[in-house]
């Protein structure tokens, strides 16, 4: 067999079905059959290789064609919706003593001209890999673009973003969003980060939650976007207070722009602290717009109710109340192991599960939602096309040592193996210390 092609057996696919085994076939990086095995499991002959043997075999990208998975979960690659790879891992040299997002905003924007070049795109390719090596095949992440900095600064986290996007494009699908700073925007800085669009850049971010000139500002972003035809995704009301109400205007411009279905808000904390009748009223207006929204409860739920003394808010929005309104809503990382986050390690299982107990979603109903949240939800936001596990569709995914959605999200299993664009990228059967041997080793696959 040649070796962009793929034939598995003994699978499972939660997403599909959650009792059968099933037999799938990929050429050249797309799916080409999957299909009920009939009679359940196909006892393993050669030529298949039980996985069992080959997660104990050392990994070789380009071979193993034939497998039996043996009765293990297989999904699409997961989709991290919103991440900051340029802060990751930057805890140690920023800091943060109180722990609160005040001082995580005020610690990083005094570091940021320290970053080298080469330190950004350090960290940036250090943290998708990581992630990649969890099972995510395609991200989109914010990026600083700190324009009050001055020009070289705002420019050095595009630069570097764009060169790991190249480095990284036969492994990870990622996308960059620049944080564009809501604050009386200026004619230069406008067109800063049109410059940045035009660099290539996939779409505009920003907290214009904020600014003090919130709607001034929002109108100039959605004309410039709108000018490029790129997307927008916002930090919207990452908040507790109530009367932060950004999202009302972010839908009302969507619609007028007609930006349905090409508007993404994370966060979203406000919306849980807003009273029941208003935040129903917001929620619709959301829908209306069909506005993409990224439930972020690992970060929230260590930043938000910082105020709060016993009963202290938990920071995550309205997930069951979106997501019953039909709202597309993904669970995502945002920030690893900087001034904001100081734990965290892109790994959207574990997201998944940290949005089970923030959101009390715990039914087998909701663990497929979970799931949901972590693949094709984001993957519809990113617009990915051809996503999923049909004739037609990438071969893109992560087998995982676990035999429902229910151990998915139980055990958190360490042994992940990943395929991407025609080939194995990833495979290990335990959690491997993020030495640079493992860097290093993901490093030469990509060179090779
Ligand atoms: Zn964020």
């Amino acid at each position: 067999m040649n070796s962009s092609e793929l034939h598995l057996i003994n699978a499972r696919l939660p997403l599909l079905d959650e009792n059968g085994l099933y037999e799938l076939k990929a050429s050249d990086g797309s799916w080409t059959s999957i299909a009920l095995q009939q009679q359940g499991t196909i006892p393993c002959a050669d030529p298949f290789l039980p996985m069992d043997e080959w997660f104990s075999k050392p990994f070789n990208a380009g071979s193993d064609c034939a497998l039996d998975l043996q009765g293990r979960v297989l999904i699409p690659g997961m989709v991290d919706a919103h991440m900051h790879l340029d802060k990751a891992y930057s805890l140690a040299k920023v800091g943060n003593r109180s722990g609160t997002l005040h001082e995580a905003i005020t610690n990083y924007r005094a570091a940021v001209q320290s970053f080298t070049k080469e330190e950004l795109k350090n960290r940036i390719r250090k943290a998708a890999l990581r992630a990649l090596s969890f099972g995510t095949t395609a991200l989109r992440s914010h990026l600083d673009f700190p324009v009050k900095a001055g020009r070289e600064t705002a420019f050095r986290a595009v630069h570097a973003a764009l060169e790991v996007k190249e480095e990284l494009q036969g492994v990870l699908q990622m996308q960059f969003f620049p944080m564009c700073p809501y604050d009386k925007l200026t004619k230069e800085e406008m067109e800063m980060i049109e410059e940045a669009l035009k660099l290539g850049m996939d779409g505009v971010g920003g907290a214009p939650h904020l600014s003090m000139t919130p709607e001034e500002d929002m109108d100039l972003i959605f004309a410039l976007a709108a000018k490029y035809g790129k997307p927008i995704d916002l930090h919207a009301d990452e908040s507790d207070d109530p009367t932060i109400q950004t999202i009302a205007y972010i839908a009302e411009k969507t619609i007028e722009y007609g930006y349905q279905g090409r508007v993404t808000v994370g966060h979203l904390c406000s919306l849980s602290a807003i009273d029941q009748a208003r935040a129903g009223q917001l929620i619709e207006r959301m829908a209306d717009a069909r506005l993409g929204a990224v439930t972020l409860p690992a970060v929230n739920l260590y930043l938000q109710g910082r105020g709060d003394q016993g009963l202290i808010r938990r920071g995550t929005t309205r997930v069951k109340e979106l997501l019953n309104a039909g709202i597309a809503l993904a669970a995502a990382s945002d920030n690893i192991q900087d001034p904001f986050h100081p734990f965290g390690k892109g790994d959207l299982l574990q997201i998944a599960l940290i949005t089970g107990y923030a959101a009390h979603l715990g039914s087998p109903a909701d663990q497929l939602a979970l799931l949901r949240m972590v693949t094709e939800t984001p993957a519809s936001i990113l617009g990915l096309g051809a996503y999923g596990i049909f004739a037609g569709a990438s071969a893109d995914f992560v087998v995982l040592d676990a035999r429902s959605a229910h151990e998915l999200l139980t055990e958190q299993p360490s042994g992940r193996a990943v395929y991407r664009g025609g080939r194995w990228v990833y495979a290990s059967a335990q959690t491997e210390t993020w030495g640079s041997n493992v860097l290093d080793r993901l490093a030469s696959l990509i060179q090779g």
